[in-house]
């Protein structure tokens, strides 16, 4: 086989929301910077047609700024993205065009110096004496030896940091249940209006499960008063369906996010159940799966949600959502109890704050929780406790899998992505180990950058 051999400063694997603003940050002060993504785009589940979930907090304070706000910034500039609209059920939400996201990603990856490489899959990690000496990858029959002082693993999934032998966990504590995947596609045709009408008339299609969590102005009216909304109902008329069995997904509710496109929204129904989306023959069944319940799901909307009568699919997105899978120990972990009392402790180099949210991964339901205040993400649940050299980055870092549930969210991803590549950058310039980083400097910088980390 043909081999390359490649030396940087920091490489990232991963391209979704953790690893495009390590990248960025790390290539920004001064490191040599490999960016690795097995799609031929870059985005992860920023480019699946969701909305931005969770950069204000429940009182409507922003809790995300930084590199994640100035995507929003772009976007806005390009009549791409409606900014953030409070929600009283997810606390805000922000709405952009997938497709202009996609251009931006390269667009503002290219202008920091950072070298793409698409198409490529990480295959193997060499470690030696408790540090990566090789990642190895491999594309179209090559393949490329890589050496980085620093590696951050922004996979989802820690595909990384499991080759390399660091421990993780999965699932739910006490059952192991991980989340279901989603297979996200687009509705062309809706008339929104005469949906919105029928909901005003049967505002019970909006009753969710115990409402106490979710404030009661998540109703018709708030649906109609901003574009920039996600819809999260039905569960009336699924229930009814369900009860004759001419319910084609297994869950309670239907999710739809309105698109900048009129007529058009994303959907985020289907839901495949006992799926580890960390297993290649679990995925192939829920991507294979999803494609046949789509069209079962959209003849029922056709059938019974007045104003999708006409609706047609546009698109299915080109790879499922993942919610859940492996979480790494670092030289912290996270846990739900600090995410509750709002802890900020003094290495926070992120903050979160959306709902706790739990897909049952092997039923129909959704557990919502909401945080009255934001909790702080300490720089220790980035670094690996196992691996010299080896940071994570996204979904896969340091917490208990409530936590998870929460901190998923994509700008706050982004938030801990630009956290670890600033963390990345200054171990290269010092020559130190991750886990010797000052997370104070690390603070320091990133506020200098516009990340908010203090919260009142
Ligand atoms: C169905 C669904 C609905 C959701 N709803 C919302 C929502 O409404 N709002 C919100 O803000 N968040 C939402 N989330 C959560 C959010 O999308 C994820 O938690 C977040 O995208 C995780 O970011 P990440 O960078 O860790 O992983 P990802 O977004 O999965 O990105 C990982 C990237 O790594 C690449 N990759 C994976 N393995 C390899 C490898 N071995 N080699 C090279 N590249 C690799 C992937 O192709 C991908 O580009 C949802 C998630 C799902 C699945």
């Amino acid at each position: 086989m043909n081999t390359l051999k490649k030396t940087y400063d920091v490489v990232v694997v991963g391209g979704g929301p953790g690893g495009i603003p390590a990248a960025i940050a790390a290539a920004r002060r001064g490191a040599k910077v490999l960016l690795v993504e097995k799609n031929g785009y870059l985005g992860g589940n920023l480019a699946i047609g969701l909305p931005l979930l969770g950069y204000l907090d429940k009182n409507g304070i922003q809790v995300t700024g930084g590199f994640a706000q100035e995507l929003v910034d772009t976007l806005m500039e390009r009549n791409a993205c409606y900014g953030h609209s409070r929600c009283p059920m997810h606390n805000s939400v922000t709405l952009y065009n997938h497709e202009e996201f996609k251009l931006v990603a390269f667009e503002k990856c290219l202008d920091a110096g950072v070298e793409i490489l698409l198409h490529t899959e990480v295959v193997d990690v060499e470690v030696e004496n408790g540090a990566i000496k090789n990642l190895i990858l491999f594309g179209k029959g090559f393949r490329i030896e890589v050496e980085s002082k620093i590696i951050i693993d922004a996979t989802g999934d820690g595909d990384v940091g499991f080759l390399a032998g660091a421990r993780f966990q999965k699932g739910q504590k006490g059952t192991g249940v991980l989340q279901p995947p989603t297979l996200m596609f687009t509705l062309g045709n809706v008339n929104l209006e005469k949906f919105h009408q029928f909901i005003t008339d049967d505002p019970d299609q909006m009753v969710l499960w115990d409402n106490s969590e979710i404030g009661s102005d998540y109703n018709p009216e708030h649906i109609q008063s901003t574009q920039n909304h996600v819809f999260v109902g039905l569960r009336k008329m699924f229930s009814e369906l369900r009860a004759k069995g001419e319910l084609p997904v297994d869950r309670d509710t239907f999710i739809y996010i309105n698109s900048l496109i009129p007529g058009e929204v994303n959907v985020n129904s289907t839901r495949h159940l006992n799926v580890d989306g960390s297993n290649v023959f679990d995925l192939t069944r829920a991507e294979i799966e999803g494609h046949f319940q789509i069209p079962k799901l959209v003849d029922t909307l056709k059938k019974h949600a007045p104003g999708f009568e006409d609706c047609y699919i546009t698109r299915i997105f080109p790879t499922i959502g993942i919610r859940e899978t492996r979480r790494f120990s670092g030289i912290k972990e996270l846990t739900e109890d600090r995410i509750v009392a709002g802890d900020i402790p003094e290495d926070t180099v992120a903050l979160g704050s959306y709902i706790i949210d739990i897909h049952d991964g092997n039923g129909a339901g959704t557990i919502i929780k909401r945080l009255e205040k934001a909790y702080g993400i300490p720089y220790g649940c980035l670094v690996s406790k196992d691996i010299r050299n080896l940071m994570f980055s996204g979904r896969c870092i340091s917490m208990d899998a409530v936590v998870l549930s929460s901190a998923r969210v994509m700008p706050t991803c982004m938030a801990i992505g630009e956290a670890a590549g600033v963390g990345a950058s200054v171990a290269v310039n010092k020559d130190i180990n991750a886990a010797d980083v000052d997370s104070l400097e690390v603070a320091k910088i990133l506020r200098d950058n516009g990340a908010i980390l203090n919260y009142s």
